[in-house]
Formats: C-alpha cells, sequence, structure tokens
C-alpha cells in the first residue's frame, strides 16, 4: 500500500502529532515521500546480518521555516490507514 501526503497529514492530525516545531515554534510543514530508511546501529548489524540490515522505513516532515526534520515510521502510518481509511 502507498501513501499519499494526504494520508500522512490526516494521520499526524489524528493521532494529536503537536503541529507547532520544536525548534522555531512555527506551523509550515512540508512531507517528504522520497523513500528514507533509518538504520538501526549500521556498524553492528551489517556484520551481523550482511546484506540483509535491519532497518525502519521513515516518512519524513521538514519544517519550512528552520528545516527541522522529523521522521515518523511508515509502518506505523500504514497501520493506520488500514485501521482507518
Ligand atoms: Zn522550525
Amino acid at each position: 500500500m502507498n501513501l499519499s501526503k494526504e494520508d500522512v497529514s490526516a494521520f499526524l492530525n489524528a493521532v494529536g502529532v503537536i503541529a507547532e516545531c520544536p525548534s522555531c515554534r512555527k506551523n509550515s510543514w512540508a512531507i517528504g515521500l522520497d523513500k528514507v530508511m533509518l538504520l538501526a546501529k549500521p556498524e553492528l548489524i551489517y556484520e551481523e546480518f550482511p546484506g540483509d540490515p535491519k532497518h525502519y522505513e521513515t516518512v519524513v516532515v521538514i519544517c519550512d521555516n528552520c528545516g527541522y526534520v522529523r521522521n515518523h515510521l511508515k509502518d506505523v502510518i500504514l497501520e493506520w490507514k488500514q485501521k482507518n481509511g
């Protein structure tokens, strides 16, 4: 299942994410759906599981004013969409 920017925006509103940027206190966000992976301790995991590192796919939300970046796990948003979409 794919996510749209509208899905992400609806999810963030539904779960009560604080709209104010924790860095600059503005409320103007851009949602990036490019593929972004968050690796957990990659230097250790690559050794344990060569070729199949543990990773988390995330949706990036960026403050238009100061560039503050937050990540939300894509799986959590997809799960919400399946229940509420
Ligand atoms: Zn900001």
